[in-house]
């Protein structure tokens, strides 16, 4: 059953859908004009830099490990507190996954931690923003470039994030972006990657589409093996009738939140032993609005979602610590490594949180948080 209020729901309004019955009836749906234009339109929002577009974020992950040359027998340092697609895209280019606890505070990667987890088979750090919340661009680069490591940011969420003044995939090394119907933006499913080099972008272009080189009118070459990961025309329409939107889904998401602060932060709430995110109002996006909930609480993670659910409302998971996965575990990571990563994923509760809410959806999601919780 959906629940009346969705944890979340796209906007996709009636000028994106009349672009792409557009596109349908043009004889050109796959990969064309509007992927170039759509890549264009989101090279210009991150200052020029060269921008290539991919069929899903993990997609674009992958090139772009890939791109930083790493393979078999390289270490990659990331977050257990993350999709999984993040540590799954290094183990696809042979690599092996390095966890770093988490900051409980921010949820993200504990930076203070990296360099310690840094061994001679490191190549690349892939940091997430979690929920939109950016990780320290600073500290994170002032460490990348002491130890000559590549950079993979993983921004899936943090599309219309900033950090100091500066969007996300405007600055910095390798910039992933998902365009997944939960993400700030979306292109259906989709991704782009922001790169450092137009040479870069036309190797990407090669692991976007099995290699494939082509040269005058007849004229093909393959020279590096590439899969099937570009973007088509319509998924491409719907994010170009998104990014227009892009500053006004940010705000809206940006007054929500702030209800949800006026309504949670008060000292009723924090006897009840909730744990909210920071408040910060200028630099993330706020892709999502995540609790987490009393340690020894009456009731479990699942009795409150159920709760909840009885009440109309949606919550979501983000995430289970990765390490935990079955997959994982056989690969030699174990239960305990990462204890303040788990003690948040066993805990954390994400909230309803899209554009087109309303501050009365807010008021009706406090309020039964408040009652389930007290009861
Ligand atoms: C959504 C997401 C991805 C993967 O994106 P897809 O478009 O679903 O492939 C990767 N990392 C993070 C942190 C995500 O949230």
């Amino acid at each position: 059953m959906q629940p009346s209020l969705p944890l979340t729901c796209p906007t996709i309004d009636e000028e994106t859908i009349a672009g792409v019955a557009e596109v349908l009836r043009s004889g050109w749906i796959t990969s064309g004009p509007k992927v170039k234009a759509f890549e264009a339109a989101l090279s210009t929002l991150f200052g020029g830099r060269p921008v290539r577009a991919f069929n899903s974020g993990t997609a674009t992950l992958e090139v772009a490990l890939r791109l930083a040359g790493v393979g078999p027998g390289d270490e990659v340092i990331t977050t257990p507190l993350s999709w999984v697609a993040t540590s799954n895209v290094i183990l696809t280019v042979g690599a092996r996954p390095v966890f770093v606890d988490i900051d409980p505070v921010t949820r993200n990667i504990d930076l203070a931690r990296i360099e310690s987890a840094i061994s001679p088979a490191t190549k690349a750090i892939i940091p997430v923003d979690l929920a939109g919340l950016p990780v320290d661009r600073d500290r994170l680069y002032e460490i990348a470039k002491r130890h000559g490591l590549r950079v993979v940011e993983d921004a899936a969420q943090s599309m219309g994030s900033s950090w100091r003044g500066q969007l996300i995939g405007s600055i910095g090394d390798l910039v992933s972006f998902s365009f997944h119907p939960n993400k700030n933006l979306t292109s259906i499913e989709g991704g782009c990657l922001v790169m450092t080099s137009e040479a870069e972008a036309k190797l990407a272009e090669q692991y976007r589409l099995q290699g494939v080189v082509r040269t005058g009118m007849d004229g093909m070459d393959v020279e590096v093996l590439g899969g099937k990961f570009n973007l088509t025309d319509v998924a491409a329409r719907v994010g170009l009738g998104q990014l227009v939107r892009l500053d006004e889904f940010t705000s809206k998401r940006r007054e929500l939140v702030r209800a949800y602060f006026a309504q949670l932060d008060m000292p009723a709430v924090h006897a009840l032993g909730l744990g909210l995110p920071i408040a910060d109002f200028t630099q993330s996006n706020w892709h999502m609005f995540q609790v987490v909930l009393p340690e020894n609480a009456a009731l479990t993670r699942a009795e409150v979602m159920a709760k909840l659910q009885v009440l109309g409302i949606g919550t979501g998971v983000h995430y289970p610590a990765i390490h935990r996965f079955t997959l994982y575990r056989s690969l030699g990571h174990a239960e305990g490594d990462y204890p303040l990563a788990e003690a948040v994923a066993s805990r954390i509760l994400t909230l309803p949180l899209f554009p087109s809410m309303t501050l009365a959806d807010v008021s009706r999601v406090t309020e039964a948080l408040i009652q389930v919780l007290q009861a």
